[in-house]
């Protein structure tokens, strides 16, 4: 597992299943949150690297969508630290196995019923900040993905809402996205937020990714 540090509080972990798989460790003062799971056999060096960061304990998991390789380390975490797991709610249904995604044929369950919680809505479908970190609905990929924006390092962690080559953003995977006009909608918190740096589950980095929002919608 590669693990790099991108800005003053976050760190990213990525592995390699074909493609990137990547989750990120945000630093907060009283101990750190993970931001997506990844797959299975990541647990054990999400673990150690939170160890060895000495930053205090980890206080909860946040999830961007429920695909299975975002939520992949999920059960072996739990088995070793007691911690709450939040996703939106919308997420909820296809991620535990009782609604099929959007354009896949059957259900199928990535997560346990009953192990992960509702983000907190506000009034007007605002997400009420988690520390540090403030989540965005943006549906497209997943009915109920979320993107995870950390203003004081201008950091986006945006999951599945972009894949990315060299440097530049690209389109999520269309395979594995529910609607895809709908994502590109998605995709304008980016020139909402404006950060410094843009990170995917499945790419490198992009910086100043708002730069390339008129290109990419012309896609
Ligand atoms: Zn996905
Ligand atoms: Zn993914």
């Amino acid at each position: 597992m590669k693990i790099e540090q991108i800005s003053k509080h976050v760190w990213s972990l990525r592995t390699w299943m074909l493609i990137p798989v990547t989750v990120w460790v945000v630093k907060e003062e009283d101990g750190v949150v993970l931001i997506d799971a990844g797959i299975p056999g990541m647990a054990k060096g999400i673990l150690s690297f939170i160890d060895r960061l000495n930053a205090g304990p980890l206080k909860a998991i946040l999830l961007t969508h429920g695909h299975s390789d975002h939520v992949g380390a999920v059960e072996r975490i739990l088995k070793e630290r007691s911690v709450p797991i939040y996703v939106h709610h919308i997420e909820m249904p296809y991620m535990e196995g009782d609604a099929a995604y959007p354009r896949r044929k059957k259900a199928a369950q990535s997560v346990r019923k009953g192990v992960a919680k509702a983000l907190q809505e506000m009034q007007e479908g605002q997400l009420a900040g988690v520390g540090s970190l403030k989540p965005h609905f943006t549906p497209g990929h997943s009915p109920g993905h979320v993107v995870y924006y950390h203003e004081q390092d201008g950091v986006l962690l945006a999951g599945d809402l972009f894949t990315s080559k060299r440097g530049k953003l690209r389109k999520p995977m269309a395979m594995f996205t529910a609607d895809m006009d709908e994502a590109m909608r998605s995709s304008r918190i980016v020139s909402e937020l404006r950060p410094k740096r843009l990170e995917v589950c499945h790419g490198g980095p992009v910086l100043a990714p708002a730069e390339q929002m008129k290109v990419y919608l012309q896609q």
